[in-house]
C-alpha cells in the first residue's frame, strides 16, 4: 500500500468518524472551476491596477478604473459552475456532519453547490449595495449598468456610490463573519484546509486554532503550505480530485 493510499484510507476515516467538520476554502478551490486567482500570473488582474477602497471613495476615474475592470471580470463569475470539491462540501453539510465552511472566495460557488452555512471573509461579488442607504442588487442587474456605459454607477434612491459587496483592499475584514469564524474553527472536530497555501492572515489563523481546540486537520492544496506539520493528513493535490475521493 503506497502512502498517498495509506493517505486516503486514514481522512476517510477522520471525516467519517468526524460529526463537528468545518472547511477553510481559498482560491485554490475557485481555480478548479476555472476562475484565476488574483495573484496568478497572466490575464486580467495583471491589466489592472488595484483599486483601494480609499481610491473608490476619493474619485469619479478611480471608479471608472474598478469598474472597467470588473466588468471584464463579472461574465467569468457568473458563468462558473462548481467543480466536485465544491460538491463534496455541500454533500457533507447535506448528511449533517460539516457545520460550516469558511471561505476567502468571493464567487458564491459554495451556495450555488448546495451549502447554506458558508462564512465570507471576503464578501461576496454576486450582489453590490449603494454604501449610504444599503440598498442591494444582483451583480446581474449592475453588469447590465455597465455595459450600457455606465461605469460610476450610483444609487436610484440617495445616489450613493454603488459597490459589489466584496472586502476591498484597504477595507477591513467584516467583525461578525471573522467572530463566526473562529468560533467555529475553535469547536470544530475536524478542519479541511482547501486550496489554501496559508501564507497570510487570517487564513493562517485557522489552523492554529483547531489545532489548539483539539481537532484533527486534513490539508489539500496544490503546494506544501508552512503550517503541513500542524496536518494529521496532507494532501499536496487537486481539491476536486481529493475531496471526491474522500466523500464517496
Ligand atoms: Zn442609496
Amino acid at each position: 500500500m503506497n502512502t498517498y493510499t495509506q493517505q486516503v484510507n486514514q481522512a476517510r476515516i477522520l471525516t467519517k468518524n468526524s460529526s463537528r467538520i468545518v472547511a477553510f476554502s481559498g482560491a485554490g478551490v475557485s481555480t478548479e472551476s476555472g476562475l484565476s486567482d488574483f495573484r496568478s500570473k497572466g490575464g486580467l488582474w495583471e491589466r489592472y491596477r488595484i483599486v483601494t477602497f480609499q481610491e473608490f471613495l476619493a474619485s469619479h476615474d478611480n471608479r471608472v478604473e474598478y469598474w472597467s475592470m470588473r466588468r471584464e471580470l463579472i461574465p467569468g463569475l457568473l458563468a462558473a459552475k462548481p467543480n466536485p470539491a465544491h460538491h463534496a462540501l455541500a454533500k457533507l453539510e447535506a448528511e449533517g456532519k460539516l457545520q460550516c465552511i469558511i471561505t476567502q472566495n468571493i464567487d458564491g460557488l459554495h451556495q450555488s453547490a448546495g451549502n447554506k452555512k458558508v462564512i465570507e471573509l471576503h464578501g461576496t461579488n454576486m450582489t453590490a449595495s449603494c454604501l449610504t442607504c444599503k440598498q442591494q442588487w444582483s451583480i446581474i442587474d449592475i453588469q447590465e449598468r455597465l455595459e450600457s456605459g455606465d461605469l460610476d454607477p450610483h444609487c436610484d434612491e440617495c445616489n450613493g456610490l454603488i459597490k459589489p459587496d466584496t472586502v476591498s483592499f484597504g477595507q477591513s475584514m467584516p467583525v461578525e463573519a471573522m467572530e463566526l469564524a473562529y468560533q467555529a474553527a475553535a469547536s470544530c472536530d475536524l478542519l479541511f484546509m482547501i486550496g489554501s497555501s496559508l501564507e497570510v492572515q487570517p487564513a493562517n489563523q485557522f489552523p492554529l486554532v483547531a489545532h489548539q481546540g483539539g481537532a484533527s486537520l486534513i490539508f489539500i492544496n496544490r503546494t506544501v503550505t508552512p503550517y503541513d506539520h500542524l496536518a494529521t493528513v496532507s494532501f499536496t493535490e487537486s481539491a476536486s480530485k481529493v475531496m471526491s475521493i474522500l466523500t464517496e
